[in-house]
């Protein structure tokens, strides 16, 4: 069958990736609530109100080193110089009085440094004996970390839609903070369709296949930060997958679906979200991973990805990740785009966006390396061990045809969130 004839039996709209993510973005309308948690169970979580410090970090002029502190009037300019040293301070305590000239404390790493002094010299510069510690010449303000440095009182540390990474947590603890505002984890409900589907540790009978979909597909939402429930194998039949979309739409935020888009079974799937009504049915220009089913069932947006193992994942990565991340409150929703070398030749056809499993490595040369990029293999949609040798999709636009060796290509990681 020609693709004319294909299409018009589809009756689906051809769009481009980039038009269907923004179609995608824009019926994503609000971010999931708040909620309040612990900072220590913060990681991979949206922030959902800046994060402002109530005081300077550090919240006084403070020591960088174990040493000795002094007044910079008695650094000697040559030879050395005997000071006096008033007092031995233990870590987490503090010197009130004041250093007099002539005078040294003798201070650990963080402590505040005491009124007088503005130097401090490292321990192994100076010689001590008994009170007394001689001190050779130097620079005067050095090894002071000076108050507010790190952080001012009043400013913004950390913005709402910021994904908290270990540093972010660490900074909020710093601030004193015990609780973060961040958004709920975003609900995906996920379910696999299709007669020939087999659930792995049960027999699979001729003609079927283990169900791969709904594990890789948990895997994608749960590393991109969602809550990702299971709701099994469908079979093609129209009132078991309609009550099974309903019962996963009224609790989630999404309902990922996997197969039934594609010819041979879009008529049920059309005719069960017909009721739901507000779905689309899409022939993205894309290879691979064309069919793609988009709109709401109830309150929850749905997606219906194609079956094809390799492209479910990747239609999850270009359409469902973005959708995910603004439903979270994230402010980036696109991983970074870099550029490396092909490394071999790499065929495509003009007009759609095609997407190769790609190995990216550093290959490094005198004056400077290289990223390179080669592909994993036989590059067919259903063969995702080549998702498992790849690092990265070499992505290659739309208005590109075959790419010859020693051309630069675009490259997404897998693992850039
Ligand atoms: P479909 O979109 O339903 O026509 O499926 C396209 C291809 O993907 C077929 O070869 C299916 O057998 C395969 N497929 C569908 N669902 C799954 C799944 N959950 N796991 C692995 N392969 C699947
Ligand atoms: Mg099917």
């Amino acid at each position: 069958m020609g693709a004319m004839a294909e299409d018009a039996r589809y009756n689906a709209r051809m769009i481009s990736v980039r038009d269907a993510q923004a179609h995608i973005l824009a019926q994503v309308e609000r971010a999931v609530p708040p909620e309040v948690i612990p900072v220590g169970a913060g990681l991979g979580r949206v922030l959902a109100e800046d994060v402002r410090a109530t005081f300077d970090v550090p919240p006084t002029d403070n020591s960088a080193v174990d040493g000795y502190a002094v007044r910079g009037a008695d650094i000697p300019t040559s030879g050395r110089r005997e000071l006096t040293v008033v007092a031995d301070l233990a870590a987490g305590t503090v010197f009130d009085g004041t250093i007099g000239p002539g005078e040294a404390l003798r201070i650990m790493t963080g402590a505040p440094m005491p009124a007088g002094a503005d130097t401090v010299y490292p321990q192994e510069l100076v010689e001590r004996s008994g009170r007394a510690v001689r001190i050779p010449a130097g620079t005067r303000g050095v090894n002071v970390r000076h108050r507010g440095e790190d952080v001012r009182s009043g400013t913004v540390v950390l913005p709402a839609g910021r994904v908290l990474r270990p540093q972010e947590l660490g900074v909020a603890a710093s601030l004193g903070l015990p609780q973060l505002l961040v958004r709920q984890k975003p609900r995906v409900a996920i379910l696999s369709t299709g007669d020939e589907v087999a659930e792995p540790g049960d027999e699979r009978k001729p003609g079927q296949i283990f169900d791969s979909n709904r594990f890789s597909l948990h895997g994608l939402v749960e590393a991109a930060g969602g809550h990702a429930t299971d709701h099994g194998i469908v079979p093609d039949l129209y009132d078991v997958l309609h009550a099974k979309l309903r019962t996963a739409a009224a609790t989630a935020d999404i309902v990922l679906t996997s197969g039934g888009v594609s010819v041979g079974d879009y008529d049920l799937v059309k005719a069960v979200l017909q009721d739901a009504g507000g779905i689309d049915f899409w022939q993205v220009a894309m290879q691979p991973g064309r069919p793609l089913a988009v709109g709401r069932i109830g309150a929850a947006h749905f997606f219906g990805l194609p079956g094809n193992p390799v492209a479910s994942m990747l239609t999850f990565h270009l359409f469902v990740r973005p959708a995910l991340w603004k439903l979270a409150g994230r402010r980036d929703l696109f991983a970074p785009t870099f550029h490396a070398m092909a490394m071999e030749a790499m065929s495509k056809k003009p007009g759609r966006r095609e997407f190769k499993r790609g190995i990216l490595s550093y290959a490094p040369g005198s004056g400077g390396g290289r990223w390179e990029v080669r592909t994993t293999g036989p590059q067919g949609s259903g063969i995702l061990t080549s998702m498992t040798l790849a690092n990265c999709f070499v992505v290659i636009e739309e208005e590109r045809g075959d790419i010859a060796a020693g051309e630069t290509v675009s490259v997404e990681l897998f693992s850039v969130d």
